[in-house]
């Protein structure tokens, strides 16, 4: 498999719930000298799952390691050789459906694992025939993210799901996005393991860090994630106390 990728502790819990999820890794922000999350912010900039695990090991006096050159490669691919890149996609999803269907999983595909880009706007070609984007082309399966941008055209494709993420100065677009119908993402300050809050921003709060099959979460609900890593030492207001209410300007 060239592109996508398995085995963070929390896909592995999906294992247990029938899942096998696989994930795309870019190079967050504009570290590959390419943009990929247009609206991200200082906060969550900083606290960015990208250096979380394996992803943010690095030898005595490195700046970098593999897996973050295998990012920023894959990156610079995605811009620089679109055609290449997204038959790579193609033949590492159908791969995926093979491999999951042996081990009796069902697959799942989230390919905004450290980016945020419109995946319903680049078109594929599978098996000769030419889709819109990749959600077309594989209807059977079941494709998920996180994102911070409104009004993303993806009503229609039903084997999409998006959850919004709050993050610092996005409270109006947060209220947007859950007037339109969204589950919002909140990283809140409390230890992992300590209970969520029973509600945020009037909606009722889901234990979100059980697992990471956002699309099997009940909808209307404020999805709540244990701050990890950089996070935990959030000053910008990326990371949210239980009792702040939204500020809308
Ligand atoms: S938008 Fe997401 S992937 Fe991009 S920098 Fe922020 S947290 Fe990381």
């Amino acid at each position: 498999m060239n592109l996508l990728s398995t085995g963070n502790p929390k896909i592995l819990k999906g294992i247990a719930q029938g899942y096998n999820t696989y994930i795309l890794h870019l190079a967050p922000a504009n570290l590959s000298g390419y943009e990929v999350c247009a609206k991200r912010t200082i906060g969550c900039t900083d606290a960015c799952l990208n250096l979380a695990g394996r992803g943010g090991m690095f030898k005595k006096g490195e700046f970098t390691n593999a897996i973050q050159k295998a990012r920023i490669r894959k990156t610079k691919m995605f811009f620089e050789d679109r055609i290449n890149f997204m038959k790579l996609i193609v033949k590492d999803i159908e791969l995926a459906i093979k491999q999951s269907a042996k081990k009796n999983l069902i697959p799942a595909f989230r390919l905004n694992g450290t980016s945020d880009l419109a995946f319903e706007k680049y078109e594929v070609v599978r098996n000769g025939q030419l889709f819109r984007n990749i959600f077309t082309a594989f209807p059977e399966v079941t494709f998920y993210d996180y994102t911070k941008i409104l009004g993303r055209k993806i009503k229609e494709y039903t084997n999409y799901s998006l959850t919004f993420s709050a993050a610092d100065g996005n409270d109006a677009d947060v209220m947007s996005a859950m007037n339109q119908g969204y589950n919002v993402a909140v990283v809140f300050n409390i230890k992992k393991g300590s209970p969520m809050p029973d509600t945020y921003g009037l909606r009722p709060v889901f234990n979100g860090d059980d697992s990471d099959l956002r699309f099997l979460d009940p909808k209307g609900v404020v999805v709540g994630l244990y701050a990890k890593g950089k996070a935990k030492k959030d000053t910008t207001g990326f990371v949210k106390y239980p009792v702040m209410m939204l500020k809308v300007a």
